[in-house]
């Protein structure tokens, strides 16, 4: 696929040098063009990312959101001419922009669109948050809020629909707590969905009743608040726009100049979100789309704590996008690509499919337990039909090396009846791989993108309920690294609470968990390698090397301005460093407050 060729740089040069050559021969000699918009930056750490060995240069410039030059500060110069705007970094580190090869951005910028509930101290705070949440949601929207804890709460239960009639008596009002899982509405929502005293409780789940009478309460369970939520209308008009620009920020904001929406259709109105993007030029950075063509509600459960909110038995998304966008595969339309599909093919970490069964077995799970598969063989074979020959990318997810085994079966299946292709399936996490799949995953071209983050958040819980040889071995950035082979590291937020790329770097650097214990020191890698895994790596996932990766002349001009280098600090501080100024070809779409 052709996407903004490094060639079509060298075109405008040779265009322009033909312009020159026609102007010169012409008489009399029109007055000068302009000469175009070119900026210079120089005065501090520009680490190129090309190679495998860092490597510095002088200056570096930019025009027409390319990289023009890039070098010494003398052949900067040269190329570039007069008249350059000259920008001095003041000692900062410039990078190339990160690039998100695993992330949600448009399910967290819908989530920025509720109430942030988390922390909630009492009643009266939670109803405060909502009631200034109320005041920025439009007319007809729910007003959501999510987060709280009920136990975290002064009044240690959850509030009941009388209470939340302060924030609104007439809208909708809905609240849901962390765990996805609990939650309660306020009277007009329970009205609106038609829960009465004479509303049986769902199976699987209840509605909170009054003492003495089957009036409900507000409070919600399981499959009852499901049954409310469910009812949420679509995101449209000012509040789609806004969702879409939100998660958009949020991303900018840690450095990202390509984001991505892995699982696109986890939601009922995320295809009408993307097409909305598109339609009116929302977004500042690139979104890579990739589209879900398949999920169980298990994976749902295992991998989203508010999986039910969203719709499961939904087929087919990339065919409903090719479908209103026919060319959204082939290149960016207004910053949106549908670069892949993406499959489910085991749960998280207490549901991975394993070969082997787990140490420690999680809770409410007796006898050999190793997890379980999700789709049959003959689903992501079919699949592998489909998109092997394509430009859109194989995205699959998986934790445990049965898991693994499936990916690798499909593709070696592939291979035999299609031949190699540069097709470059992505493995989503591959946390646990056995040396042996490693080799086999090297034939095909596959490439891991792993939640180092998660090292972090779970390595603990991975430690007790995989073993030590599997945790130690998990998320093996090192060994592959050894190799030279491509991985990347991803944050998957929102199941990472954040989208920041330089945690994930700290994390493949140290490896240190919640309890301060290193998981599998072998497995370290150093800060370059790190960068490299969100940055020239990251390009060559998605297939964008070309254009996309490292600081050389021809790419885009997307770049990042942090406080440090990561190089330089203690590698214990690197997920402190600060991201100062976020580079879309060029134009400034992030600037940290002074
Ligand atoms: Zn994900």
């Amino acid at each position: 696929m052709t996407l903004r060729d490094p060639s079509d740089a060298r075109l405008l040069l040779s265009l322009g040098a033909a312009l020159l050559l026609a102007a010169c021969g012409r008489s009399p000699v029109p007055a000068a063009a302009p000469a175009p918009a070119t900026t210079v930056y120089s005065g501090g750490d520009i680490l190129t990312m090309a190679g495998r060995e860092p490597a510095y240069a002088e200056a570096l410039a930019v025009r027409d959101g390319k990289i023009l030059a890039v070098g010494t500060r003398a052949d900067v110069d040269k190329a570039v001419g007069a008249g350059a705007t000259q920008v001095d970094l003041a000692g900062k580190t410039l990078v190339p922009g990160f690039i998100d090869t695993h992330g949600h951005m448009v399910y967290f910028g819908k989530n920025l669109m509720d109430a942030d509930l988390v922390g909630s101290a009492d009643l009266a705070e939670l109803l405060a948050r909502l009631k200034q949440h109320a005041e920025t949601v439009p007319e007809g929207a729910w007003i959501v809020g999510f987060g709280y804890k009920a136990a975290g709460l002064a009044e240690n239960r959850t509030p009941t629909a009388a209470e939340l009639d302060q924030v609104s008596a007439t809208r909708p009002v809905m609240i849901v707590d962390s765990s996805g899982h609990l939650g309660s509405a306020n009277s007009a929502l329970l009205k609106l969905a038609g829960v009465t005293a004479d509303t049986p409780d769902p199976e699987g789940g209840n509605f909170t009743r009054a003492p003495g009478s089957r009036e409900p309460l507000g409070p919600m369970e399981e499959t009852a608040l499901n049954a409310v939520r469910s009812q949420r209308p679509p995101f449209t008009g000012e509040l789609a726009d806004r969702a879409m620009k939100a998660g958009a920020a949020e991303w900018a904001k840690h450095g990202q100049t390509t984001a991505q929406d892995c699982g696109l259709g986890l939601g009922n109105d995320d295809i009408d979100l993307v097409l909305n993007a598109i339609d009116k030029k929302l977004l500042p950075i690139d979104l890579y789309v990739c589209a879900k063509d398949s999920i169980t509600d298990q994976v749902l459960d295992a991998a989203y704590g508010v999986s039910r909110a969203y719709a499961p038995d939904e087929t087919g998304v990339a065919q409903k996008l090719l479908d209103k966008r026919p060319d959204l595969n082939k290149s960016y339309i207004n910053r949106v690509r549908m670069g892949g599909v993406k499959y489910w093919l085991d749960g998280s970490l207490d549901t991975a499919w394993f070969t082997q069964p787990y140490t420690n077995n999680p809770p409410g799970k007796t006898g050999i337990y190793s997890g379980f598969q999700q789709i049959p063989d003959e689903v992501l074979q079919a699949a592998f039909d489909r998109f092997w020959t394509s430009d859109v990318q194989l995205n699959m997810h998986m934790n445990g090396d049965a898991a693994v085994e499936q990916a690798l079966r499909a593709i070696e299946a592939a291979v035999v009846k299609y031949g190699m292709r540069d097709h470059r399936p992505v493995f989503i996490h591959a946390t646990y791989m056995r040396p042996d799949q490693i080799e086999r995953m090297k034939k095909v071209g596959a490439v891991p993108t792993f939640l180092s983050a998660g090292i972090v958040t779970a390595g603990d819980s991975v430690l007790r309920l995989w073993g030590p040889e599997r945790a130690n071995n998990a998320a093996a950035a090192n060994t592959l690294e050894k190799q030279g082979l491509p991985w990347t590291l991803s944050h998957d937020a929102p199941v990472t609470p954040s989208p920041s790329v330089l945690a994930l770097v700290d994390a493949a650097v140290n490896r240190r968990t919640g309890s301060g214990n290193v998981i599998g020191p072998d497995e370290r890698v150093t800060p370059y390698a790190a960068l490299g895994a969100v940055t020239r790596s990251a390009a060559y996932q998605i297939k964008e090397d070309k254009t996309k990766g490292t600081l050389e002349a021809g790419k885009l001009a997307d770049m990042v301005v942090l406080s440090a280098n990561p190089l330089k600090v203690d590698p214990a501080t690197i997920k402190d460093i600060q991201v100062l100024q976020t580079l879309k070809e060029g134009l400034a779409v992030y600037e940290a407050k002074p």
